[in-house]
């Protein structure tokens, strides 16, 4: 049996940082918190743990003494950060540079008084952050059946939560400019004042990945998707990798290997999430290698 790791998967750029930033404060301290889990990965979290990190919630803060304050990379609404400043705690901020940018972005056009729009998903902790930098303000679709709750006479821009998929977001666009258009007759005056913008924000780091993914997934008759069940882009990309191959599963480790995947299988890949790190993948590799030989 052939086992291979994809190597289009794993860690994304801004995973590496934040886990850089947060190993090199741990080094240098032996003691971080990070609010909110740092990545959407148990194992990976558990091998930091052992070098000091602790998850807190933001209800925690208030407790927080000796020790300073990660910000993840799906980063944080600006309220987070007045209230850490209010309690005195020393902040280290590894948000995303992608995700910032997004936000300092949606930031002009709330300015702009513009209606913003969100594709994403509402409870998701990048969403929460991008929200809060309009107040509160911006409307989350994740599906153009959602798209009742948008008033099509205001001007209106729509963003997009970095590890969604391109279809729907250009399926939304359409949709809202339809119905724009359909709100006034075509032409008239009122239509051509509505102005609206679609940014594409879905990051380069996961967007590029889908089709890696799927010619990976095609080439082996069985494929192990490597991630943790809360990753919101391990769920995006398991899909995608089950679309084109049914002999898929998701696993967060090896120990949820189960004989029955493998019979008959010659070749079984090995992919993940960006928040799945390269050496759990490699673990399951070696795992399946020593088993199924
Ligand atoms: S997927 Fe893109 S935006 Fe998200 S953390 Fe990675 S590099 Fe940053």
């Amino acid at each position: 049996m052939k086992v291979t790791v994809d190597g289009h998967s794993g860690f994304c750029w801004g995973v590496v940082r934040t886990v850089d930033i947060a190993e090199q404060e741990l080094g240098d301290t032996g003691k971080l918190y990070s609010l909110g889990e740092i990545i959407h990965n148990p194992v990976e979290i558990g091998r930091l743990e052992e070098k000091g990190l602790r998850t807190i919630r933001h209800g925690d803060l208030a407790t927080v003494k000796d020790a300073k304050v990660l910000i993840r990379a799906h980063g944080e609404p600006p309220e987070t950060f007045r209230k850490m400043k209010e309690l005195g705690i020393t902040v280290i901020d590894a948000t995303c540079p992608v995700v910032t940018k997004v936000q300092e972005r949606i930031r002009k056009f709330y300015d702009r008084k513009y209606q913003i729009v969100i594709f994403g998903k509402k409870d998701h902790a990048e969403v929460i952050g991008l929200v809060g930098h309009t107040n509160g303000t911006a409307v989350v679709v994740k599906s153009v059946e959602e798209l009742d709750a948008l008033d099509f006479t205001r001007n209106t821009v729509l963003f997009s939560q970095t590890t969604m998929d391109k279809e729907t977001f250009y399926a939304i666009r359409d949709a809202i400019r339809a119905r724009i258009r359909a709100e006034f007759e075509v032409g008239t005056f009122e239509e051509m004042a509505v102005d609206f913008h679609a940014k594409d924000t879905i990051c380069g780091q996961v967007s590029g990945r889908d089709k890696k993914l799927r010619e990976f997934a095609r080439s082996n008759d069985v494929v192990l998707f490597v991630a943790g069940r809360m990753s919101s882009n391990g769920k995006v990309l398991y899909e995608i990798a089950r679309s084109e191959n049914p002999r898929t599963h998701f696993i967060e480790d090896e120990s949820e290997l189960k004989d029955e995947w493998f019979a008959g299988a010659a070749t079984v890949g090995v992919s993940g999430a960006t928040s799945t790190p390269q050496w759990l993948m490699e673990r399951v590799r070696k795992a399946v290698e020593e088993r199924y030989h």
